[in-house]
């Protein structure tokens, strides 16, 4: 079982908490088109990872069988030990390729695309990060780290970047020294000059401090969260590739294959090109004119969708590839209707009718196509669920035409 099915549930709490304690402090750290645009985001990610990871993983597994140079057991803890450091090294590395190279920058900004900070900024995951980044894990593989002890401790790495995206915890004394916290990863998020390409750490910070990328977070200049060309749109899809685009269409536009080839392995920038001054007072957030109504529907549906994606990620593995690419579309195919349900397009009602109708008739006729249980209990379920989207949609369409 996918370990990230047990966490769900962990990650929508806790964001409620940070919701109450931040409305009791009187702060808005979150915008709630933009938390359900991350969540959708980290949808996409799992979603994309039910297909990748059977083959990353499995290369490792590959590597560590036939190539490994020595054999380390998996029952020593120094050994857990020194492959969590080992990979959070090799994290910092590839998170830092993730900011420096144009082609994986493309895959990585995805994380960065938030103009807020908080919990559900942490879940903003890319869905195409596994093409690229995978080689440069496997000299564990070659120093022998088991493969089970090699995936708990990249869960781990994961896991623990969790807790650092809140704006509720201040600075932590010595410990925003030693490790990633919620101070020193605020600077990583932010786009104001002294932010940009600083404080890659996974779990460490001391690598920033080792290799000169590590920024305190100033008291006297308030970090301006997000990307410097804003993605300005809640659709994952497009947000997962709409960097690929801008950097295959500059690709285009050289003069010769060495210098296109070379546009991808550049700097964002491109080379030798300082990133310029940007005046924060200036940066306005995406904030596109939804109506309450509209942003509570997607909210409700958004809720009644985690059961369904909770499902997908638990039995992907085990369904044929055809449901499983179907079950795969319909879950994308539904995140990028409510997002463009929160960009408040005029197709939206149309297409969010069309997603209701369809998963609405699989449910009726034909459950057992994902893995769904046919019972009594679904259908009154679905039922209940296509009459009240419905309600939904014509109380919205009416509030939008007053
Ligand atoms: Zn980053
Ligand atoms: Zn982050």
């Amino acid at each position: 079982m996918n370990p990230i099915v047990y966490a769900i549930p962990v990650f929508m709490l806790t964001i409620v908490i940070e919701l109450i304690v931040a409305a009791r402090r009187r702060l808005a750290p979150y915008d709630l088109a933009d938390a359900i645009t991350s969540l959708h985001f980290g949808v996409l990610s799992q979603v994309a990872g039910a297909f990748t990871k059977v083959f990353t993983f499995g290369i490792y597994v590959l590597v560590f069988e036939y190539a490994r140079l020595f054999t380390l057991p998996a029952d020593r803890l120094w050994v857990w030990i020194a492959a969590l450091i080992g990979y959070d090294f090799l994290y910092y590395w590839v998170h830092r390729a993730g900011h420096e190279v144009s082609l994986v920058w493309a895959s990585h900004q995805v994380h960065h695309s938030s103009e807020w900070y908080n919990l559900s900024t942490a879940l903003r995951q890319t869905a195409t990060g596994a093409l690229f980044v995978w080689p440069l894990y496997l000299p564990l593989a070659l120093l022998g780290v088991p493969p089970v002890v090699f995936g708990a401790v990249a869960l781990i790495d994961l896991l623990y970047q969790y807790w650092v995206h809140t704006e509720l915890v201040g600075r932590l004394g010595w410990a925003d020294r030693v490790f990633v916290t919620p101070s020193n990863h605020r600077v990583h998020h932010g786009q104001n000059d002294y932010c940009l390409d600083r404080n890659y750490g996974g779990i460490l910070i001391l690598w920033d401090r080792l290799f000169g990328t590590f920024a305190e977070e100033r008291s006297d200049e308030k970090v301006v969260y997000g990307i410097r060309k804003p993605l300005a749109s809640f659709d994952p899809v497009f947000g997962n590739l709409n960097v690929y685009r801008d950097i295959a269409r500059e690709a285009a536009a050289q003069p010769s294959l060495h210098a296109a080839l070379g546009r991808w392995f550049a700097p964002p920038a491109g080379w030798n090109t300082p990133v310029p001054h940007l005046d924060t007072s200036t940066v306005t957030r995406y904030l596109p004119a939804t109506s309450r109504q509209a942003k509570a529907y997607a909210a409700v549906q958004y809720a009644l969708s985690i059961p369904v994606v909770m499902h997908f990620i638990a039995v992907a593995a085990a369904l044929p590839l055809g449901a499983r690419v179907g079950y795969a579309l319909l879950i994308v195919a539904s995140c990028v209707s409510l997002g463009w349900w929160l960009e408040g397009r005029r197709v939206a009602v149309r297409i969010e009718s069309l997603r209701i109708a369809v998963v609405g008739a699989i449910g009726l006729v034909a459950p057992q196509t994902f893995g769904w249980a046919e019972s009594d209990g679904l259908r009154a379920a679905i039922v209940i669920w296509i009459g009240a989207s419905a309600l939904g949609l014509l109380a919205v369409k009416r509030a939008r035409a007053s």
